[in-house]
């Protein structure tokens, strides 16, 4: 089954910038080992990326984070995107809402999304759920992803697994079947 890999908001503004997490640093040396080895694997690697502007409802609650074009909206150094990665923009949470994310795994014949990034029970959950309503099989990986507090991370795991139908991996486990080719 065709595979892609979606790196949600692993941005400045979410790791090191206004809305940082320290938690999100954790999973940077998992994630540039994954997309690494996707890479290698032909892969897709599909960033999802905050780029808001100042009239983005999600800014009432969030305050300003990630406003497109600045500094705290690009892709953490550490994860800087590679030649033939995909990088998608989006407003709000989901990686499908108001974005040509669909069209394109439609186009490259993705069936099944390995989610990454940051927070796990907001954006990834989100993001998730629309797959999961746009009938792709839903993998995430629990390694590469984070969110404000443990309880947070792990209840979105089980939420996901429960009403998603997601499958739970560690990153070790993702490498492994794309090295055996299974
Ligand atoms: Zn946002």
């Amino acid at each position: 089954m065709k595979t892609a890999v979606i790196v949600i908001d692993m941005l400045n503004d979410f790791v090191t910038g206004r809305l940082k997490c320290e938690r999100a640093k954790l999973i940077v040396p998992n994630l540039q080992k994954l997309l690494s080895i996707a890479r290698q694997n032909n892969v897709p690697v599909i960033y999802a990326c905050d780029a808001h502007s100042e009239d983005d409802f999600e800014l009432k609650l969030w305050g300003p984070h990630a406003m497109k074009g600045t500094k705290g909206a690009e892709i953490i150094p550490e994860l800087k995107p590679e030649k033939g990665d995909y990088v998608i923009e989006k407003k709000t949470y989901s990686a499908f809402f108001g974005t040509k994310l669909h069209e394109l795994l439609q186009k490259i014949g993705v069936k099944e999304l390995i989610l990454t990034g940051i927070h796990t029970h907001v954006c990834v959950q989100h993001t998730a759920a629309d797959a999961f309503f746009r009938g792709y099989k839903v993998v995430v990986v629990q390694d590469c992803v984070q969110a404000f507090d443990e309880k947070s991370h792990r209840d979105s795991l089980e939420y996901m697994k429960t009403n998603y139908g997601a499958k739970i991996k560690s990153s070790d486990a993702v490498i492994e079947e794309w090295v055996s080719n299974l």
